[in-house]
C-alpha cells in the first residue's frame, strides 16, 4: 500500500466523555491511491486517521437491498461462515478500537439489531468513553431495545431512501417483499428521539427514487442529519444486482437540489457522491478486519485482534480529505440542533 508515516502510538481509551479534539493537522503523503490514480492525499498511518469508525459486526440481514455495498458474502463464503465473530471477540475490537483512540464508533451490518448482543457492544463502547451510533433499517427496532440502550446509545441513524412504499420495495429494501411504511418510520423516529437517542436519516439515491421530493416526509421524521448516498457499485458486493439502480452525478445531484429546502428545517444536509464516499470511512469487517474500496471493491487487512490496529489500519487507504469534504468532521457530543418537524415550522414562522 501507499508509504508510512511513522507516528507515536495512539492514546490510550479515554475514560471521560469530553468533546473531540479533533485532528485536522496531519502529515499526509501526497500518492495515488493503489494506482487508481486519484489524486489526493493518501493516509495510512499509525494513529487514528480519522476520529470515527464503522464496525460493521454483522452480515446477516433480512432485506435484500439491491444496491447494498455492504453484503459481505465475500467474508462469509472464505472464513467467517455464521457472518460474525463471537462475542468475546467483537468485545474486544471494541476496546482495541477504544484503546487506539477512535472517538466515535457506528456499528453497522448487515442489519446489527440481529446480533444478539449489539446492546452489550453499545455499552462497552459507551464506557470506554466513544461516541455509540448505529445504522438500522428500522424493521427490528423496539420500545425495548430503545429502554435497553437508553444512557448508551447516542445516535441512531435510520436508513429510509422513499415515502414510497412501492420504490422500497423495487429496490428490494424489505423484509420478505413487504416495505415499512411512511407511518412506522414517522413513528419509529418520534419513539427515538423521545428516548433521548439522537436521530439520522440515511438514504441511497438511486434509479427509482432520483426524481423524489422527500421533504415534507423527512421533515415529518424530524432527523438533526440526513445523508444522502449517490447508489455506489462495489465488485464483489452488489455488482449482480445493482446495474438499474445506478445513476449519474447529474441525476444525484438533481436529488439533492430537488431536496435542499431541507436545511429550513434545521436538518443538515449531508450528500456524498461515489467519489467523496470510496476511500473517506474507516470501516472494520464482521471479521474483525480494515477494509477499504477506493479500488473498486473491498480490500482487507489482517485481523486486528492478531497484528493490532496500527499494523493492520496500515493495509488500507484512508483518504483524509475526503472524510473533511464528506462533512465527516461534525460535533457528534456537541449540542442538538433540534430539527424542526413539519408541524412546528409554519408555527413558528408564523410568530416571525
Ligand atoms: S438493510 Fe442495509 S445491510 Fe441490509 S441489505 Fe439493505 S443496505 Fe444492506
Amino acid at each position: 500500500m501507499s508509504t508510512l508515516t511513522t507516528l507515536p502510538p495512539g492514546p490510550a481509551a479515554k475514560p471521560v466523555r469530553e468533546t473531540p479534539q479533533i485532528p485536522k493537522t496531519l502529515e499526509v503523503n501526497f500518492a495515488s491511491a493503489n494506482g487508481v490514480g486519484l489524486d489526493v492525499p493518501v493516509l495510512t498511518r499509525a494513529q487514528p486517521i480519522l476520529p470515527s469508525v464503522n464496525y460493521h459486526l454483522w452480515e446477516p440481514c433480512n432485506m435484500k437491498c439491491r444496491f447494498c455495498f455492504a453484503q459481505f458474502k465475500d467474508v462469509r463464503n472464505t472464513i467467517l461462515p455464521k457472518g460474525h465473530q463471537p462475542k468475546e471477540q467483537a468485545i474486544e475490537v471494541v476496546e482495541s478500537l477504544a484503546a487506539h483512540g477512535f472517538d466515535k464508533i457506528t456499528y453497522v451490518g448487515g442489519e446489527p439489531t440481529l446480533c444478539p448482543w449489539l446492546s452489550e457492544l453499545i455499552g462497552h463502547g459507551h464506557q470506554l468513553g466513544m461516541t455509540t451510533m448505529i445504522v438500522t433499517n428500522g424493521s427490528r427496532i423496539t420500545e425495548e431495545f430503545l429502554n435497553r440502550v437508553n444512557g448508551s446509545l447516542d445516535w441512531l441513524t435510520l436508513s429510509i431512501d422513499s415515502a414510497k412504499p412501492d420504490t422500497l420495495a423495487g429496490s428490494g429494501r424489505s423484509v420478505g417483499g413487504k416495505p415499512m411504511t411512511p407511518d412506522r418510520y414517522i413513528q419509529l423516529a418520534d419513539q427515538v428521539r423521545a428516548s433521548g437517542i439522537r436521530l439520522k436519516v440515511n438514504s441511497v439515491v438511486h434509479g427509482l427514487n432520483w426524481q423524489e421530493n422527500m421533504v415534507d416526509f423527512i421533515s415529518r421524521v424530524g432527523p438533526e442529519r440526513w445523508k444522502l448516498f449517490q447508489a455506489m457499485p462495489v465488485k464483489g458486493q452488489n455488482d449482480r444486482t445493482i446495474d438499474d439502480l445506478l445513476i449519474t452525478p447529474e441525476q444525484f445531484a438533481h436529488f439533492v437540489r430537488i431536496n435542499r429546502r431541507i436545511e429550513e428545517f434545521n436538518v443538515v444536509l449531508c450528500p456524498e457522491p461515489n467519489d467523496l464516499m470510496r476511500g473517506s470511512y474507516v470501516m472494520v469487517d464482521p471479521a474483525g478486519r480494515f477494509f477499504d474500496s477506493t479500488t473498486g471493491t473491498h480490500t482487507y487487512s489482517q485481523p486486528i485482534l492478531r497484528v493490532g490496529v496500527t499494523a493492520a489500519l496500515n493495509e488500507v487507504s484512508v483518504l483524509e480529505d475526503r472524510f473533511d469534504q464528506r462533512g465527516g468532521y461534525y460535533d457528534w457530543r456537541g449540542k442538538p440542533n433540534a430539527p424542526m418537524t413539519a408541524e412546528v415550522q409554519p408555527l413558528i414562522a408564523s410568530l416571525q
